[in-house]
């Protein structure tokens, strides 16, 4: 299975304070990755650091193939949902996709076609992403109009919208109700089915078990331990929790 993010000797620090240690992480191609880790652990900095929203001190990332920190070509393959999405709150769900799309297409139009990505301002794409999240009766409503779990769903949307093969979702589950979760789940188990690569944030570990194909453990600014389908799907039962949690709250 081919890599299509690969991060290596990551370091960065705020304050005089390291965040991320020596921080090495891959995925491949149709995986879903849960990056586990306790508030502050790190897990935000890591996803904006991937975006090429901040900075690492030291490292390097490779985005299918490319060096992110130099070309940012790759992130027109990437869709993402960072911390409580933010929207204009007297646009309709219909208008904040619309405005998304138009921002790819003038933003990164060039580079979108380079890696063959449609972020044409199609109405099948806003229609087959409200569907998908659960939004297709809401997708005319004020934004102000909208619950928190209808504005996850509608930044998971904008995630989705211009089909990209790599997503980046930062607590994900953060507002949703047990059937929301569950939605949530299923949709993020088909895209990755269709082949998308999902790199997901959670500090609970109930929420990235039953999805996550791997779960890495970050903590000490590092991914101190990585588990397989096989280790994640029970087999540790409740040791396992024990050894995550152990794991979670090391600090090295
Ligand atoms: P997580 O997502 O795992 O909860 P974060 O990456 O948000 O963790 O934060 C890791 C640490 O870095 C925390 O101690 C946080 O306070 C600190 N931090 C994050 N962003 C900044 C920033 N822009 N300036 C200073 N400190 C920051």
């Amino acid at each position: 299975m081919g890599v299509v993010m690969k991060a290596a000797g990551l370091e960065k620090a705020y304050g005089g304070i390291p965040v991320l240690n020596h921080f090495d992480l891959s995925m491949r191609a149709g995986e879903i990755y849960g990056l586990l880790g306790v508030n502050g652990a790190g897990k935000t900095t890591f996803m904006k650091i991937l975006l090429g929203l901040q900075r690492p001190d030291r490292g390097q990332i490779l985005l299918f193939g490319r060096e992110v920190l130099r070309e940012r070509e790759g992130l027109a393959l990437v869709g993402s949902m960072i911390e409580m999405p933010a929207f204009y709150e007297h646009l309709c769900g219909e208008e904040i996709l619309s405005m998304h799309l138009s921002y790819l297409n003038a933003y990164g139009g060039r580079h979108s076609a380079e890696m063959g990505v449609r972020t044409r301002a199609g109405q099948e794409e806003i229609r087959e992403a409200l569907r998908l999240t659960g939004l297709e009766g809401a997708g005319r409503k004020p934004v102000s109009q909208y619950s928190l779990g209808m504005r996850q769903r509608l930044g998971l949307a904008r995630a989705i919208v211009h089909r990209p093969k790599l997503l980046i979702l930062d607590e994900p589950m953060n507002g949703l109700d047990p059937v929301g979760i569950r939605k949530m789940r299923e949709l993020l188990k088909g895209l990755s089915g269709e082949g998308v690569s999902i790199l997901l944030s959670s500090h609970i570990l109930e929420e990235v078990r039953y999805m996550a194909d791997r779960i890495g453990v970050l903590s000490g600014g590092q991914i101190c331990r990585e588990f397989s389908v096989a280790e994640v799907a029970g087999e540790f039962g409740k040791a396992f929790e024990d050894c995550v949690i152990d794991l979670m709250e090391r600090r090295s």
